[in-house]
């Protein structure tokens, strides 16, 4: 069975997000970027399953400008065995990615599309879910174990009380947590021959997708400065503080 992958190129999570001046969005001229690291883990999880011969092919899609064929190099270099680039420099919104993504899975046919369950940037957590409506396939959200056999999938998901257990049938959509896997080092000799491999692209048109933003971000904020604290001098000092100030005691 063939597994598509979709991969987002983010802002490195190790760089501090700024909010641009003009509060239209964040800064991300002369920031490190790289794969979503949710996209990593959903990678890892279909290269494993190549290597347990349950995958025969892994594609990794992305959708975006030029650069997001370093984040596909990437993926090809942990192990994905092709890869597609939508070429588009609109700012694109989760349901139009949703959109791109049908239309490649028609082409395609893959069994199993795994996306992560969020872009870090803009912490969206819809593209999966609005995809698996479209497509209308089973999904299962927030993935930190997966069991395939035959047509049978058993996904265990991270809820808030703890962890559920579904079964559902392929094909299917996975979004992944963090828990789901480490994913590995792409190796030198890996990162090597992933120059070789094929990134295909394609253009929104030709996948007859309108990718137009439906919605206006009004205004983004940084959270709000936390004041910096206060040395008090003894237990006295502190207990006034806490009924005075802090009022967390009365
Ligand atoms: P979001 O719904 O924006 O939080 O993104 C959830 C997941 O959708 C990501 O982890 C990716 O798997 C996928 N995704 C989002 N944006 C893109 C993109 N531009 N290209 C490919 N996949 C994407």
């Amino acid at each position: 069975m063939k597994v598509l992958v979709a991969v987002k190129r983010t802002i490195d999570a190790n760089v501090k997000v700024r909010v641009k001046a003009d509060g239209t969005g964040v800064e991300t001229a002369n920031v490190k970027m790289a794969m979503n690291p949710f996209c990593e883990i959903a990678i890892e999880e279909a290269v494993r399953l190549r290597e347990a011969n349950i995958a025969s092919e892994v594609i990794a899609v992305s959708a975006g400008p030029q650069a997001v064929q370093e984040t596909l190099r990437s993926a090809l270099a942990i192990g994905a065995d092709r890869a597609i680039h939508v070429v588009t420099d609109v700012a694109l919104q989760p349901l139009a990615i949703a959109k791109l993504l049908r239309a490649i899975a028609a082409k395609e046919q893959p069994k199993l599309i795994i996306l992560g369950k969020q872009a870090i940037d803009d912490d969206n957590n819809q593209t999966g879910q609005m995809l698996a409506a479209l497509l209308d396939w089973p999904q299962a959200t927030f993935a930190s174990k997966l069991k395939i056999e035959g047509d049978d999938a058993e996904v265990t998901r991270e809820v808030d009380g703890g962890l559920e257990t579904i079964a559902i049938k392929l094909p299917a959509i996975v979004t992944t947590d963090l828990r789901l896997n480490e994913p590995r080092y792409a190796s030198l000799p890996n990162i090597m021959k992933a120059k070789k491999k094929t990134i295909d692209t394609l253009k929104p048109e030709d996948l007859g997708v309108d990718v137009t933003p439906r919605l206006n971000v009004l205004k983004v904020e940084e959270p709000a400065r936390r004041k910096g604290g206060v040395k008090v001098a003894d237990v006295a000092e502190l207990v006034s503080k806490l009924r005075s100030e802090a009022k967390v005691i009365g």
